[in-house]
């Protein structure tokens, strides 16, 4: 599906500035974006409007044309997949974690052979064999992200929202996770929320957020080179 922001006004009080001031931005099926920008310039709010955490003052958010809030709030989580910064872990193999992963997320049971297709994708690209067979509980932070983004991906979401995955590592184990995450979210409709520029020549679409609007828009490449890109 395609989701569709227009003009976003969300304000957190009246008395204080609004937290999104007019903010436009289109996921189109099977393209990335990344939300980049200092804190506090809104990008948890535009998660959280997405989520339908906060009310917009007003402006529009569209899912395959669909003003969201006619939809079920239900419907809404099951079209935006959202990584928790904690996710919940099964005191069993990191294995048994993924094959339990999914009615949660999207309230209905894949076929056991799709599933098993794709952690078999997985597997393959993360070169993640050595931590199947470990404890959920006891992984490293970033394994822990892994395991998330595994399990979201496993239930295919239409669209994928990442809100800082990387925020908790240290430097080394935050690029690799950045690295996987990209390598892996390829071609899936994901909305980025990240702080770390590395990697993001890979995404389609990067947004740069100030004080609440879209300062600067555009690839990578258009965007490097260009005075004030956040760094
Ligand atoms: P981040 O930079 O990841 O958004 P913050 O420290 O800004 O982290 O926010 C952490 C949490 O606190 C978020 O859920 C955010 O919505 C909330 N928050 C941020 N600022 C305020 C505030 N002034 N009043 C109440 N809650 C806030
Ligand atoms: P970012 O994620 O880019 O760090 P946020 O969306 O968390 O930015 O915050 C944007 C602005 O809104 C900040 O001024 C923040 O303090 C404020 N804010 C965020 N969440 C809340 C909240 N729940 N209540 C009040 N103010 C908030």
């Amino acid at each position: 599906p395609t989701v569709e922001i227009e003009h976003l006004v969300v304000r957190h009080s009246a008395d204080r500035a609004p937290a999104l001031n007019g903010v436009s931005l289109t996921l189109t099926p099977g393209r990335r974006v990344a939300l980049v920008g200092p804190s506090g310039a809104g990008k948890s709010t535009l998660l959280s409007a997405l989520m339908r955490l906060v009310e917009p003052e007003s402006g529009t958010i569209r899912v395959s044309g669909v003003d969201i809030t006619e939809l079920a709030a239900d419907d809404t989580r099951r079209v935006m997949t959202g990584l928790t910064q904690d996710p919940y872990v099964f005191q069993a193999s990191v294995k048994d974690n993924l094959r339990l992963a999914g009615p949660e997320a999207t309230g209905e049971e894949l076929a056991e052979a799709v599933r098993r297709a794709r952690l078999e994708r997985w597997v393959e690209r993360t070169g993640w064999d050595a931590v199947l067979g470990e404890d959920g509980r006891t992984v490293s932070g970033g394994q822990l992200q892994r395991l998330a983004l595994a399990r979201a991906l496993l239930n295919d979401p239409p669209v994928l929202l990442l809100d800082e995955p990387a925020e908790a590592l240290d430097e080394t184990a935050a690029d690799a996770l950045m690295a996987d995450l990209l390598d892996a979210t390829h071609g899936h409709t994901t909305l980025l929320v990240t702080h770390r520029l590395r990697g993001l020549e890979q995404v389609d679409e990067i947004v740069v957020l100030e004080n609440g609007s879209v300062v600067q828009r555009g690839t990578h490449e258009e965007l490097v080179g260009s005075p004030g890109y956040y760094r």
